[in-house]
């Protein structure tokens, strides 16, 4: 199994140097962010597996943050551990409102932090970390991989983020807005072309499996995963 991806999400130098350190000895591959411009450009570049999220930081606090991102779609695979120096049982229901999947309370021990990543890192892989079967293909979420007889297909990681989405939400049609929106994600401007061009790298991809025929144009609408023609 590959490395989960963490981002960790905290102003305060030492302390995010602190966690990646010792998350980097524990196997993880870490993303730094001091702040939630820079989560957000990095969740949309990496798609880490977790993020940990301070409570403060400088431009929305981490608990708006949170919830802005359990909002988008575009993160529905993602697991949150929130980071607080408050230990109001108050704050503790509002973290887990706002989506969170787990609270670690400041000043912490390295050893308790990494169990608590393995421990919401295992259930969201259960949760999310399902195979989607079609045709020859076989989608596997947890491994970001996809299957076709036996072989691993090669995808670059916008192709398989387009075949993921459109794989999982079979036989409905989208229009390039829409797949710009829940593929890219709703704060990157790219022109609409650049679907054509991901779709058309997708399908040499997949013809070699012969699979290609899966993504198709729907005239004047768009495009859309089926097995049938
Ligand atoms: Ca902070």
């Amino acid at each position: 199994m590959t490395a989960s991806k963490i981002l960790i999400v905290e102003d305060e130098t030492p302390i995010r140097e602190m966690i990646a350190f010792h998350l980097d000895r524990a196997g993880f591959k870490t993303l730094e962010a001091a702040d939630c411009r820079e989560a957000r450009q990095l969740l949309a570049d990496e798609r880490p597996d977790l993020a940990l999220i301070d409570w403060m930081l400088p431009d929305m606090s981490g608990l708006e943050l949170t919830r802005m991102l359990k909002r988008d779609k575009e993160n529905e695979d993602l697991a949150i551990i929130m980071l607080t120096a408050r230990t109001g049982e108050q704050d503790k229901i509002s973290g887990l409102e706002g989506g969170a999947d787990d609270y670690v309370t400041k000043p912490f021990a390295p050893r308790e932090l990494i169990a608590r990543i393995q421990a919401v890192l295992r259930r969201s892989r259960a949760a999310g970390g399902d195979t989607v079967s079609a045709g020859c293909l076989e989608l596997d979420t947890a491994g970001h991989r996809v299957i076709a007889n036996g072989d691993n297909v090669k995808l670059g990681p916008t192709e398989y983020r387009l075949l993921k989405h459109l794989m999982t939400h079979a036989g409905r049609v989208y229009s390039r807005t829409q797949l710009l929106d829940r593929v890219w994600g709703a704060n990157v401007y790219v022109e609409e072309r650049t679907v054509d061009v991901h779709v058309r790298r997708l399908r040499k991809a997949l013809e070699r499996h012969g699979a290609d025929t899966y993504i198709q144009t729907v005239r004047g609408a768009g495009y859309r995963f089926s097995v049938g023609s």
